[in-house]
């Protein structure tokens, strides 16, 4: 035998020697928690029955941070009976509130389980249930950080936009003041604050619009919907726009068609498209609305020859306060909100929104929606329908009224 087979085979009986110890010492250390666990002090009556109905990630630990009961959701965050508490934060605040006595509670991000898994923003709660146990309630507050968050934002940014036409009507108001003798300029100056109002007005309705949208957690008023229906009165409530920016509004593809939804919020979402694809086309241009009934889904397109989107654009025109052209956006009437509510309105229906463009060719959102068959109607169905449509035309975004455009 050479002297690289016996290394070779010394090397093999040292790793099946070592890993056999391994395995021994793990066994032992199994074991020995095992017994601990049966020993140590006794959980409290009623703890573990609470633990067991908790929705929080929660355990009963001693002294050593030996796991002695948890909850189910324990182990989302790889806590277990019979095993050492691992994550190195939260046995630190098991040890301070165990020096300290009575309770203690930190915000620490955490890895759930496996390390593949995004660590998590938890809410850790530590008390003391008797001389040798703590309990630990791990509160998973990542989702309540994330819309914090993005609440802080909207009203950051809300407040923002709301400034400007605030301000510009008081500026207006003291220019009216020091040109009172000049009745020509009082009334630029009026039109001007008239225009400032009208812009506050679209600005707060469709923030109100945005946050009714995102705020419940399903639609208000839910029926079966006739998408002729919802055609029809967003290009009612358009055709005065369309008008004075000079652009034909076309209406074609598949009638008869239903969709289960909130008819209201359906009329805004394909209003907003329409008011867009009428301000960013040019004069002498046209805008179409096309309805697809394709199987379960029912698509309703609003296509323009307009300016068209940038890929960059593309990815973000979706999001709150989001313009392409800032500048044209607000000389248009734009709040940069219009496209938030198409998205989460059709989302509230279960649906999605699709986007085509291309620079200086146009732009085609669609509008994809769970299709229902068709309902079995009664007279009085009907006569509410009819008494929606003369409200949403009442309610034409005064944008579409001020009929302004590119
Ligand atoms: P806005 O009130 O500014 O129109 P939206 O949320 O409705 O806000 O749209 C966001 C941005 O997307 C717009 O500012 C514009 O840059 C771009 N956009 C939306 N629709 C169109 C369209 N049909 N053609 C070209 N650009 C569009």
């Amino acid at each position: 035998m050479s002297s690289t087979e016996i290394a070779l085979i010394a090397l093999a009986i040292g790793l099946i020697i070592g890993v056999g110890v391994s395995l021994l010492v793990m066994w032992a250390y199994r074991a020995k928690a095992r017994v601990e666990l049966e020993t140590s002090s006794a959980i409290p009556d009623g703890v573990a029955d609470v633990l067991r109905s908790m929705d929080d990630a929660a355990c009963v630990v001693d002294v050593s941070g030996l796991v002695l009961a948890t909850s189910v959701a324990a182990t989302r965050f790889g806590i277990e009976v019979g095993a050492i508490l691992e994550n190195q934060e939260l046995r630190q605040l098991v040890r301070n509130v165990r020096s300290t006595g009575g309770t203690g509670t930190e915000t620490m991000r955490i890895t759930r389980g496996g390390l593949s898994l995004d660590p998590r923003l938890v809410s850790a709660r530590a008390s003391t249930l008797g001389p040798r146990l703590m309990l630990l309630i791990i509160r998973d507050v990542t989702e309540q950080e994330r819309l914090d968050q993005m609440r802080n934002d909207f009203v950051a940014n809300t407040s923002h936009e709301l400034k400007t036409p605030v301000g510009a009507v008081s500026l207006l108001a003291e220019a009216i003041e020091s040109a009172a003798d000049d009745p020509a300029q009082v009334r630029i100056f009026a039109a001007r604050i008239s225009a400032e109002a009208a812009r506050l007005g679209q600005l707060t309705g469709r923030i109100l619009s945005l946050s009714r949208l995102q705020a419940a957690d399903g639609l208000a008023d839910v029926n079966p919907v006739a998408i002729d229906e919802v055609i029809m009165a967003s290009i009612e409530a358009h055709v005065v726009q369309a008008d004075s920016a000079g652009v034909e509004l076309v209406r074609g593809g598949d009638r008869g068609v239903w969709v289960r939804g909130d008819a209201q919020i359906l009329i805004e979402a394909v209003g907003n498209l329409l008011t867009n694809a009428i301000v960013y086309s040019p004069r002498g241009s046209r805008v179409g609305v096309g309805v697809k009934a394709d199987g379960d889904v029912v698509e309703i397109a609003v296509a323009d020859q307009g300016i068209g989107i940038s890929e960059a654009d593309r990815e973000r025109i979706f999001e709150r306060f989001y313009r392409a052209d800032e500048a044209r956006s607000r000389r248009t009437g734009g709040t940069g909100l219009g496209l938030s509510i198409v998205k989460h309105a059709t989302q509230r229906h279960g649906g999605e929104v699709r986007l085509w463009s291309r620079p200086g060719r146009g732009s085609t959102f669609t509008i994809r929606l769970p299709r229902i068959e068709t309902p079995v109607i009664d007279q009085d169905e009907k006569r509410k329908k009819k008494r929606a449509r003369k409200a949403a035309k009442a309610a034409a975004p005064a944008r579409a009224r001020n009929g302004d455009r590119a």
